[in-house]
């Protein structure tokens, strides 16, 4: 039987556990009929949050999943305890080799018109993976709108379902409409489409190592990530002011 073990981050539970564990539990989950939310959380996201009550709502019962180095930096600080990050690039693409291997399709939503088309290319020629559909991220607010897409889901067959909007707006939407999509298992992928797409380029290998790819996405549009850039102050200033307050979790059954 898979154990995850967690660490309390405000009230949120925290994966602590390394990869592999991970990748079998999501494995059993979806094995055993599960329907569950992922968030891969990095510090922006810790920083959202924090601060936003209707974020907090979102991030409620799913999954939670390190992947910056700011948060496991934070975590570290203040719980004196280290998290194994599995930054949602990477996670997004091990589970299309889960699901090329066990024959789940996916579904891709969001980003710019013709991004997603792209990815579905390079996730089925590297991982195998049926792509059930795909679908840009540029759309009407509106309510009726977001039902049309869930049944453009719903109607794909797909079982896993990323979603490329960008935090907070894809943590919210997945809040909202994910139990409407008829997938199973739903995951905020933030910019993953763009790298699969070969729009935006990951940091080389020995900066992602220096745990520097932060620095490197901020310098290739400063002015676009000028807004991270200060929330990330304000995360560590958070973080250094009042201290986070948690605790370890025991390991707790996930499936
Ligand atoms: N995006 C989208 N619809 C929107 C806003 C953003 O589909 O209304 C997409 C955007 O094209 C990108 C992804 O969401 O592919 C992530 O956006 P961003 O770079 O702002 O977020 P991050 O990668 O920092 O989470």
């Amino acid at each position: 039987m898979e154990c995850l073990s967690f660490v309390n981050f405000y009230g949120l539970p925290i994966v602590k556990s390394d990869r592999e564990a991970v990748l079998t539990a999501l494995r059993r989950a979806l094995d055993v009929g599960r329907t569950f939310r992922v968030t891969t959380m990095n510090a922006q996201i810790a920083y959202y949050y924090l601060t936003m009550p209707e974020y907090q709502v979102a991030l409620k019962g799913t999954l939670v999943i390190p992947d910056g180095v700011g948060l496991s930096w934070a975590i570290r600080k203040r719980l004196n305890t280290r998290v194994s990050r599995f930054p949602g690039v990477e996670l997004g693409f091990e589970l299309c080799r889960l699901a090329g291997k066990s024959g789940e399709s996916v579904f891709l939503f969001g980003s710019k018109p013709g991004v997603a088309e792209k990815a579905a290319t390079f996730l089925t020629q590297e991982t195998g993976v049926r792509i059930a559909g795909y679908r840009h991220g540029f759309h009407n607010p509106d309510d009726d709108t977001q039902l049309g897409i869930c049944q453009e889901i719903s109607e794909s067959g797909a079982s896993i379902l990323f979603v490329a909007l960008g935090a907070p707006k894809q943590e919210i939407w997945l809040e909202r409409f994910f139990e409407k999509t008829n997938a199973r298992l739903g995951i905020g992928v933030g910019g993953s489409l763009d790298v699969w797409a070969g729009v935006v380029k990951r940091a080389p290998g020995w900066i992602q190592r220096m745990n520097m790819e932060w620095l490197y996405r901020i310098l290739q549009s400063p002015r676009k990530k000028f807004k991270v850039v200060l929330q990330l102050l304000k995360f560590i200033s958070i973080v250094n002011a009042n201290g986070i307050s948690g605790s370890i979790e025991e390991k707790r059954r996930f499936e």
